[in-house]
């Protein structure tokens, strides 16, 4: 599988939105429209900041940055993540060089370097920092209806920050 974010737009948006765990219960209308919400959210605070170096944006706000040397599943692969309460980003780093590098497009091999490849990573969860403390959190801002048997309520699609963050990443790196 290839990396959300060397997918286009639209490859990127489908394949997050599959991700998602309500994605077979989605009777949004509007849905389109949503979806170019977060997608844009992503591009305008990428455009905003991108002339910075990530690492110094990181420092700047005090964020926590720890390598997990161990964590090696198949079955739940995770290659970062943010936890808003510590401020602290986790870097999964076999996961990284055992799985991410090698599913990279050739036609970005210059991105198949540990180190270089670990600025997406602080820059997507950059993108999760800001939402929590700046601009809201982009899965909260609309909420989606869903198909649940007769109903249909209203959920928060978590893909929806995967797909702001994925755009932010892109347009600060000009992954095009
Ligand atoms: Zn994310």
């Amino acid at each position: 599988m290839v990396p959300s974010v060397f997918l286009d737009k639209q490859q990127l948006i489908s394949q997050e939105l599959e991700f998602d765990i309500y994605y077979n219960r989605i009777s949004q209308h509007n849905l389109d429209d949503i979806l170019e919400m977060a997608w844009s959210r992503g591009i305008r605070e990428a455009k905003r900041i991108k002339h910075k170096n990530i690492k110094q944006l990181i420092r700047e706000e005090n964020i926590i940055v720890e390598t997990d040397e161990k964590t090696y599943n198949l079955n739940y692969i995770i290659f970062s993540s943010y936890e808003s309460k510590e401020k602290k980003i986790t870097i999964y780093k076999k996961n990284i060089q055992n799985i991410f590098i090698p599913s990279i497009p050739d036609e970005y091999v210059l991105w198949r370097n540990y180190e270089k490849v670990i600025d997406l990573f602080l820059t997507h969860e950059y993108f999760h920092h800001l939402e929590a403390n700046y601009i809201g959190v982009t899965s909260e801002i609309k909420k989606i209806q869903i198909k649940i048997g007769p109903f249909i309520v209203k959920r928060k699609l978590r893909s929806l920050s995967e797909i702001a963050a994925h755009a932010f990443v892109k347009e600060f790196y000009d992954i095009w």
